[in-house]
């Protein structure tokens, strides 16, 4: 594929940007499993934590391709820095731009576009990781919101994450049908960082699995419709491998 002048410029300019500030602390950071917040940091200061978003939504106003273009770059110089990008963007932030009221967009993708706090996708579980339809947490509607019980594990930065986009089920009975995601804020009682991966590799990205003890959720926490949580992790899902792609060919070279 050609790269018409303004992506080779983007590219040119997001490559001496990883030369001059990622490349330095990746290879001690992986060794010592660091995460490095600097690099988020840097990032969120050259906007590249909101690269496809609209300009009125925080973001960078670019397409899809420059944020791919990101990903690669970054992920040449620090495969940790990449996924982290690369979750933030693809599973954090994408489903609230894509399924959001606007009210939840102007409040959420805003602060996720200009890096305030990073974005996590909370789907996986210790019971359910190919098979996501098989999910085992729950949310029950009470008066006073929603109450979510139950654990995710292997989930991106969510342990530096100021929200994290939670797929639990309504009625387990219904299976897939009864699933609903939740966009959850990270600050909130029943919220927990149970523990963190030792990997073997991407040692400077954050992987983690979460536990929710009777966390309770506002009524408006609900991304999309009630019952309409698979259709919306899967289609997220679909978004995130063109970030998988960027990435694994950043890796490679
Ligand atoms: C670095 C990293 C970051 C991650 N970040 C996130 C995140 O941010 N959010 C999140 O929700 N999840 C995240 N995940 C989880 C990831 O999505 C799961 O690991 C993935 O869905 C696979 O699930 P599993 O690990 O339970 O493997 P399993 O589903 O148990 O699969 C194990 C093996 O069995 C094979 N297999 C499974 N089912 C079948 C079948 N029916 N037929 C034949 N073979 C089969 C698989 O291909 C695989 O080789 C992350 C994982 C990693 C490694």
């Amino acid at each position: 594929m050609l790269l018409s002048p303004s992506h080779l410029d983007f590219r040119q300019e997001v490559c001496s940007f990883c030369s001059s500030t990622i490349e330095p602390r990746a290879r001690s950071a992986d060794a010592a499993g660091e995460f490095v917040k600097d690099n988020v940091r840097a990032m969120a200061e050259r906007g590249l934590l909101g690269i496809p978003w609209p300009k009125e939504l925080g973001g960078l106003g670019l397409d899809y391709l420059s944020y791919a273009i990101a990903v690669e770059e970054v992920s040449r110089v620090c495969a940790s820095t990449g996924i982290t990008l690369a979750a933030h963007t693809s599973l954090g932030t994408y489903p609230i731009y894509k399924f959001g009221t606007q009210t939840q967009k102007e409040k959420y993708v805003t602060a996720l576009a200009r890096g305030k706090y990073l974005g996590a996708f909370g789907l996986t579980e210790p019971n359910a990781g190919s098979d996501a339809a098989g999910i085992e947490t729950t949310a029950k509607k009470t008066d006073a919101g929603y109450v979510i019980n139950g654990s995710k594990r292997f989930i991106t930065s969510a342990a530096f994450a100021g929200t994290v986009v939670v797929a639990a089920s309504l009625d387990r009975s219904l299976g897939r049908k009864g699933i609903t995601c939740f966009i959850v804020e990270t600050d909130r009682a029943g919220f927990k960082v149970a523990s963190e991966e030792n990997k073997l590799g991407l040692r400077a990205s954050n992987t983690v699995e979460l536990a929710f003890e009777e966390m309770l959720v506002p009524g408006d926490s609900v991304l999309g419709r009630e019952f309409d949580g698979y259709r919306i992790f899967m289609e997220t899902l679909d978004g995130g491998r063109i970030s998988i792609g960027a990435f694994c060919l950043g890796m490679a070279q």
